[in-house]
């Protein structure tokens, strides 16, 4: 185990799989202690036994990130077990399409429910434990390229991820005087459990093949033709994790093969 964020208390929701699995695993390699948040508790259980058998320190919260008195509860527990909260990775989050003129209210509605409810009431209930321990802290939000692009079918998707650096830049103007920086990580196609389940959708949706959504829309625009990996991801979150001071914050920075270029 190395040592950047050794004794840091990190919650991070959406923990359970893919991009926020990732995080917790690198933030439980670098020393610090793990709150693995997320509405599947099976399966956070599983990911916080897989980090104590490695040597770390974690613990599994449920948490539906849209429900304040879940969210709440889940960061008291950590508060209550390790005594603060330095780091919060928001990052729980589906993903939903269809053409916008045949999108359901109530999806419309559950899709920034998720995005955007679950990272202020997170944020909410984080901020308070960072201002008070006069340590600060480091707040991440799970944007996507699709926080600075738009790709059809993905209206709420794509209107929750421009919303994240809105409220990051507001957090980083908040939060400065007290410690607190926020970033925003905007990552290209990751092969995840969420990026498969759009593949077959996509496919009937665009009437393609499963093969040229990957290859002609999915990865059409980056350099080289490849995914991202949730490792790229997770090594980005370490930055903004475990960077030294408050000169980087309020910022969004693209990991995405140079799909997106800014
Ligand atoms: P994933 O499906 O592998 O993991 C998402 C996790 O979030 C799951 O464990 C799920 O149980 C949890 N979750 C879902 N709804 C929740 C809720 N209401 N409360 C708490 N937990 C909830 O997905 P992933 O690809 O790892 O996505 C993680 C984040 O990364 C999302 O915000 C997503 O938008 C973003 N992202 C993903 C990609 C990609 O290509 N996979 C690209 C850019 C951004």
């Amino acid at each position: 185990m190395s040592s950047k964020l050794k004794d840091k208390i990190a919650f991070v929701t959406g923990a359970a799989s893919g991009i926020g699995k990732a995080i917790a695993e690198i933030y439980a390699r670098e020393g610090a202690k793990v709150a693995i948040a997320d509405v599947n508790m099976a399966a956070a259980q599983a990911t916080a036994e897989e980090l104590k058998a490695g040597g770390a320190s974690a613990m599994a919260v449920a948490a539906d990130v849209t429900d304040e008195a879940q969210v709440n509860a889940a960061v008291d527990a950590v508060v209550k077990a390790w005594g603060g909260v330095d780091i919060l990775v928001s990052n729980a989050g589906v993903q939903i399409v269809h053409p916008l003129e045949e999108f359901p209210f109530a999806e419309w509605k559950k899709m920034l429910a998720i995005h955007l409810d679950g990272a202020f009431l997170t944020t909410k209930a984080c901020l308070p434990h960072m201002y008070a321990s006069g340590r600060g802290g480091s707040i991440i939000y799970m944007g996507s390229v699709h926080s600075k692009e738009a790709s059809m079918l993905k209206a709420p998707y794509v209107t929750a991820k421009h919303g994240l650096i809105g409220l990051a830049k507001t957090i980083a103007k908040e939060g400065g005087r007290k410690g607190v920086r926020a970033n925003v990580i905007c990552p290209g196609f990751v092969r995840t459990p969420l990026v498969d389940k759009q593949i077959p959708e996509q496919a009937k949706a665009l009437n393609m093949s499963e093969a040229d959504i990957i290859q002609k829309v999915m990865l059409k625009e980056t350099v080289d033709g490849e995914f991202t990996t949730v490792a790229d991801v997770a090594e980005v979150a370490l930055l903004f994790a475990s960077f030294p001071s408050n000169a980087l914050t309020g910022q969004s920075l693209v990991v995405s093969h140079g799909w997106f270029m800014q």
